[in-house]
């Protein structure tokens, strides 16, 4: 087995109400809206899909935004933060755009000697920027955040399994932080595994992570992860057709849901690359119910 995963393919959350989602995520973090969607289980709520302009995976974070969603809250066992990666050159340029706005962040911070800072969404979810060497723009992940209680069982399911490499570890205000990479790949290649003893319990809602998908670059490669993984004693759902890619799921040793997900066929298999994301998108179960959907999903506007 020489196949490996080459990185994230999406990370999907749960936000409250659409609207300041999309204003925040088109208007402060300039992401394109490339699918409006509905919920595949619950086709009275949305579901959208920022990402670059192409809708490339490793770029593409979607929500499920309940509007009485209550707030979550993270904890071990959950994905708690993800970060984007931000072209060195310009990270400056981005903190003065962002205090112009009048969006307010932390301090930047080093981890593994990048700056980092974090930013709030509408939610109250983290979402970290972090300078990168190799970022061409500020649209792909840098990285994902796991929580965990004992981060040894899920670095080896990420290395002996998915053929990451360890990248070190680093303390810092007495978080043990220790990281993975993807070898030869440069866009959302890295997780990070937090180690916390504090008795914090994590609570799913508003302003958390739901599951983080990684990337299968064809359908082959995703139909051999299953075996994989059941040969190394993980149990995966069935593949599941999620219109834009197909999925698996299973749950990872600590507790987090991770998903596989294929690279094709991707958001412009149903509309125009240049216009994805303007209109609502039904998969064909929910076509004939199009009008009485339109009628209860609130109204949404992307900034421009
Ligand atoms: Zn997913």
């Amino acid at each position: 087995m020489t196949t490996r995963i080459p990185g994230l393919h999406h990370v999907t959350a749960i936000s409250g109400p659409a609207q300041a989602n999309v204003a925040f995520y088109t208007g402060t973090l300039k992401q394109r809206l490339v699918k409006k969607t509905v919920n595949f289980d619950d086709p009275g709520t949305y579901h959208l899909y920022y990402a670059d302009p192409k809708g490339s995976p490793g770029t593409i974070l979607t929500f499920f935004p309940f509007a009485d969603a209550g707030p979550g809250r993270a904890g071990p066992g959950m994905a708690s933060a993800y970060a984007y990666a931000v072209p060195k050159a310009g990270f400056d340029a981005v903190m003065e755009d962002l205090a112009l706005k009048a969006v307010s962040f932390s301090r930047p911070d080093l981890r593994f000697g990048a700056r980092v800072i974090t930013l709030r969404d509408p939610d109250g979810a983290p979402v970290e920027l972090v300078e990168s060497d190799s970022a061409t723009d500020a649209h792909g992940f840098h990285s994902v955040t796991l929580w965990e209680r004992d981060p040894a069982r899920t670095a080896r399911l990420l290395t002996d399994v998915f053929g990451y490499e360890a990248a070190g570890s680093e303390t810092s205000a007495g978080v043990e932080r220790l990281r993975l990479k993807a070898p030869g790949s440069e866009r959302a290649n890295i997780i990070d595994i937090i180690r916390s003893d504090a008795d914090v319990k994590g609570r799913p809602g508003a302003g958390t992570i739901h599951h983080i998908a990684f990337r299968a670059r064809t359908q082959d490669e995703q139909d051999g992860w299953i075996d994989t993984l059941a040969t190394a004693g993980h149990r995966t759902t069935d593949v599941i057709d999620r219109q834009y890619f197909n999925a698996i799921y299973f749950r990872e040793p600590g507790g987090v849901l991770f998903e596989i997900a294929t690279d094709p066929p991707g958001f412009a298999v149903d509309e125009p690359l240049a216009t994805m994301g303007s209109k609502l998108m039904l998969p064909p179960q929910y076509e004939p119910m199009r009008a009485r959907i339109e009628q209860v999903l609130p109204k949404i506007r992307v900034a421009t």
